[in-house]
């Protein structure tokens, strides 16, 4: 399986990723911030980790597990950047993001496995 990692900011040790102070978009419509908030909340932890991230621009305590959705991994602070400070994360994440609970919300369920099992505990 390979993720596609987004949401890791640049530091002394990996100068070459992003600093999220360039991303911040004051304009970002509140209402997507708040759902793509609360999607990368809703992630599957993938990692948990014995230190605490800090957020980067405002030095608060920001998870300690990376998060996945089988397709994506982040750090699980992300929707804090994204709520909280306005950091704007690529158009093709966001994307994703509506495609897959378009896809979620559209999808047919087949009840046949739970209704051949359930009554056999
Ligand atoms: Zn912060």
């Amino acid at each position: 399986m390979k993720l596609s990692a987004l949401g890791y900011w640049s530091s002394p040790e990996v100068p070459n990723l992003p600093d999220p102070a360039r991303l911040v978009d004051a304009d970002w419509d509140e209402s997507e911030r708040i759902l793509v908030s609360d999607y990368l909340a809703r992630g599957q932890v993938a990692r948990q980790f014995m230190g605490v991230s800090r957020c980067r621009l405002c030095g608060s305590a920001n998870g300690s597990a990376e998060m996945t959705d089988g397709t994506f991994i982040w750090p699980e602070g992300l929707g804090h950047y994204v709520i909280q400070h306005s950091v704007r994360l690529p158009r093709d994440f966001i994307g994703h993001i509506f495609a897959r609970l378009a896809e979620l919300d559209e999808a047919s369920v087949d009840r046949s496995w739970w209704m051949a099992r359930a009554f056999d505990v």
